[in-house]
């Protein structure tokens, strides 16, 4: 029996705003002490009443237009109640039938070939708090209580672990460029719980899946995502399909799934209006003026990178992961060489700042003057090697422009015929075996007269003007 996988992704992300979603707590918690950041709203003391964070709400509104949803101009928030103990008040702040946002949709490409993944929809929810499990006891910290989360549900578009992890990469991509998640996976504040089903290749229904919980990186998605589909094909080999719907834990250790509990389903949670919050209303306007704060995606950027530079697939990805360098690389671009500057500021540039310590906002190097290096090497005033090392170093110091260093420290590439001619004599004069082996017929020997030349003259010579006054003086 042939069988097709099916998978869809719910992904949880922590929206980066100063403050939780229903109360002025810190939103960030990271090196807090436990229990330190909080109050009676997200503790969810009686009679506290919840304040949405505007802020909070519009990068989420962001992120459902650049997930190509559409916004519903009439919103609300509902109770989901559930006993957890790590829920204070008994039930989750979240979105039942009427989200933020829905049908959306993003492209996904696995080996040059293009698939479309539908999004259900994206709501705004609260987190809960933290539990630790140390063997005997377990651990309880509120401060991420009330964090505020969006909620993106795919549809059951992936057919591989692959396509799932391209579709989880690229949704934190567009995340982080609007700047309403910085997606850090290392700090839960991404997660994915991934449902996954199988069905005879040509039948159109769906068979009951299993949903993996809680995910934290792309390594553990595409392993029980793995997991997943090589248990299931093993049941519908022996004749049986799972019966009912599972939600499975991932144990990352021992790589394998196991049975929580039998799926929950909508009714379990007996939804309903959260009373103590209004409506949410978006008019027309603010929908496009919150399509005016959407920035150019990552996957916008490379297709505009590739067309406009003259760039490989991989350099324009490498400036796509990079969004400052690649706003600095076009300003260098813009004004000099766009190919040459590529390699200058990917390579040689980055990898001194890197090897300094230092970042696009604390070196004093301006792309003005990076462009203007590259012009002053391609009308040969300094030389390629001396303008990519010496000339930059002296840049990454001080600031200066490169004209000034290539005065003050007499880094200019002599291109004085009768200098450069006097040093060639004096090369051929000392050299009288190498000078006999070039005119007997061996060329390649003028290598390493032209090596001399260059050293005699400290790297300043212009090496074209060598070859050819060598050759003139011996060959002609
Ligand atoms: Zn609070
Ligand atoms: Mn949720």
């Amino acid at each position: 029996m042939e069988l097709e996988t099916i998978i869809g992704l719910e992904i949880h992300a922590q929206m980066n705003s100063k403050t939780k979603l229903f109360c002025s707590c810190d939103n960030d918690s990271f090196g807090k002490e436990a229990n330190t950041n909080t109050c009676p709203i997200c503790m969810a003391f009686p009679g506290a009443l919840p304040v949405p964070n505007k802020t909070a709400i519009e990068k989420a509104l962001i992120a459902a237009l650049a997930l190509n949803c559409t916004l519903k101009p009439h919103a609300k928030f509902d109770r989901k109640n559930y006993f957890y103990p790590d829920l204070p008040s008994g039930y989750q702040i979240s979105q039942f039938d009427e989200p933020v946002s829905e049908h959306g949709h993003l492209e996904i490409e696995i080996d040059g070939r293009k698939k479309r993944v539908g999004i259900t929809r994206l709501h705004v929810e609260n987190d809960a708090g933290k539990l630790t499990h140390t063997g005997e006891s377990t651990l309880l910290d509120f401060n991420r209580a009330g964090t505020p989360l969006m909620e993106i549900v795919s549809e059951p578009d992936m057919s591989s672990p692959e396509e799932a992890v391209a579709y989880a990469e690229l949704v934190q991509k567009i995340l982080r460029a609007t700047g309403s998640s910085d997606c850090d996976m290392e700090k839960g504040m991404m997660r994915f719980d991934a449902s996954v089903s199988l069905r005879p290749i040509g039948e159109t229904k769906l068979y009951p899946r299993a949903e993996i919980k809680n995910l934290n990186s792309f390594r553990s998605l595409l392993a029980a995502i793995e997991y997943e589909v090589r248990r299931q094909k093993k049941m519908w080999e022996s004749g049986e399909h799972l019966q009912r719907e599972q939600t499975v834990g991932w144990d990352d250790e021992r790589g394998t799934t196991e049975l929580l509990r039998d799926k929950e389903s909508a009714a379990d949670y007996r939804y309903f209006p959260e009373p103590d919050l209004p409506p949410l209303i978006v008019t027309e306007t603010e929908i496009e003026e919150l399509r005016k704060k959407v920035p150019e995606l990552p996957h916008h950027k490379k297709e505009r990178f590739l067309r406009d530079y003259p760039l490989q697939a991989a350099e324009a990805e490498f400036f796509v992961n990079e969004p400052a360098l690649a706003n600095f690389y076009e300003e260098v671009a813009q004004n000099s060489d766009a190919k040459i500057a590529s390699s200058f500021v990917a390579t040689i540039f980055w990898s001194q700042l890197k090897e300094r310590n230092e970042t696009l906002e604390t070196t004093p190097v301006k792309a003005a003057d990076l462009a203007k290096l590259i012009r002053l090497v391609q009308a040969g005033t300094v030389s390629n090697n001396t303008a990519k090392s010496t000339v930059l170093s002296f840049m990454l110091e001080t600031g200066d422009d490169p004209e000034v260093i290539i005065e003050r420290e007499n880094l200019g590439q002599v291109s004085d015929m009768s200098a450069i001619e006097n040093i060639c004599k004096e090369v051929i004069a000392a050299n009288p075996k190498i000078v006999a082996d070039v005119q007997g017929g061996q060329v390649k020997a003028m290598g390493a007269l032209v090596g001399q030349v260059m050293k005699a003259s400290q790297g300043k010579a212009n090496p074209q003007i060598v070859n050819g006054l060598l050759e003139k003086l011996l060959l002609k």
